[in-house]
C-alpha cells in the first residue's frame, strides 16, 4: 500500500503517535523542548486525539504496539516506540533517526525461582517460552541453539510459569519488582531497550520543513538524558 495514502492533507499539519503511560510522560519534556505543550491529559480524558498549543500539531493516543503501524501508513507523521515494539513490527516504511533514551528497560528471560534454567539449557531440553515478543525471543534462542516452543501472549507474561503454561518468559524488565513479586528470577538479559523516534518516510520528505525543527529539538533534549 502507498504509505502516504492516509497522510493528512495540508503539509503543515503534523500528527504524533504516542502510547499512554511511560512513553507519553517521558515524551512531554521533549515536546516542551520543541515549544509544544499537550493541552489534555490522556489519563483523565477519553479523547484519542489531543490538541496542543500549536494548532498544526496533534497527538494521537494508541496502543504501544500499534504506534509503528500508524506511522508506517502515514496516519501519523511521527511517533515514539520502544525498541522491543519496533523489532516485532520489523520497521518497514519507518525512518528511525533518533534514540530518545527514554522508557529505558531491558528484555530478559525469567523463570520460576526453583527452575534450573542453566542445566535445562545445557542438557538440551526443549523449553516452553511464553512471550509477547515472539520475533525477538525466536532470534535469541536460535542464536543460542536452544530449542523452544514459543507461546504468544498479549499480557501478564509473568503468570505463565506460575500456572505451568511455560517454563520461561521473555519480557521487558525495569526495576525487577514485578518479577520478584511473582517469585520469578531473571536468568538472562537479551538486550537493552529504549524508545526511539520513528518518522513516516513520505512525511519526512513532504513535511520536512515542519518536522525538522521538532526532530532537532528532540535530539538535543534526548542527548541531555543520555
Ligand atoms: P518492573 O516491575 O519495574 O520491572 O516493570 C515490569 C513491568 O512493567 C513489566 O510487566 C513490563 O511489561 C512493564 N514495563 C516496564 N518498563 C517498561 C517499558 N519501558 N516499556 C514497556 N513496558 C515496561
Amino acid at each position: 500500500m502507498n504509505p502516504s495514502a492516509f497522510t493528512t492533507p495540508g503539509s503543515g499539519q503534523l500528527i504524533l503517535a504516542l502510547s499512554k503511560g511511560r512513553i507519553f510522560d517521558d515524551t512531554l519534556p521533549l515536546l516542551r523542548a520543541a515549544g509544544i505543550e499537550v493541552l489534555e491529559n490522556p489519563e483523565t480524558s477519553r479523547k484519542l486525539i489531543l490538541a496542543t498549543n500549536d494548532p498544526d500539531v496533534r497527538v494521537i493516543i494508541v496502543r504501544a504496539s500499534d504506534v509503528p503501524t500508524y506511522v508506517q501508513y502515514g496516519a501519523a507523521d511521527f511517533g515514539v516506540a520502544g525498541k522491543d515494539v519496533l523489532l516485532e513490527h520489523g520497521g518497514e516504511g519507518l525512518y528511525q533517526p533518533i534514540d530518545l533514551n527514554i522508557a529505558r528497560c531491558r528484555m530478559s528471560v525469567a523463570v520460576n525461582a526453583g527452575f534450573d534454567y542453566e542445566t535445562a539449557v545445557r542438557q538440551g531440553a526443549r523449553l516452553r517460552v511464553a512471550t509477547k515478543f515472539v520475533q525477538t525471543a525466536r532470534e535469541h534462542f536460535a542464536r543460542k541453539g536452544v530449542h523452544v516452543d514459543l507461546i504468544k501472549l498479549y499480557g501478564s507474561m509473568e503468570l505463565a510459569p506460575l500456572v505451568g503454561l511455560s517454563d520461561a518468559i521473555v519480557d521487558v524488565v525495569s526495576t525487577g519488582s514485578t518479577l520478584r513479586a511473582n517469585n520469578l528470577v531473571e536468568v538472562e538479559q537479551i538486550m537493552e531497550i529504549s524508545s526511539r523516534l520513528v518518522v513516516n518516510q513520505a512525511a519526512l520528505k513532504l513535511k520536512r520543513a515542519r518536522l525538522q525543527p521538532i526532530l532537532a529539538a528532540f535530539e538535543r533534549a534526548s542527548q541531555l538524558q543520555a
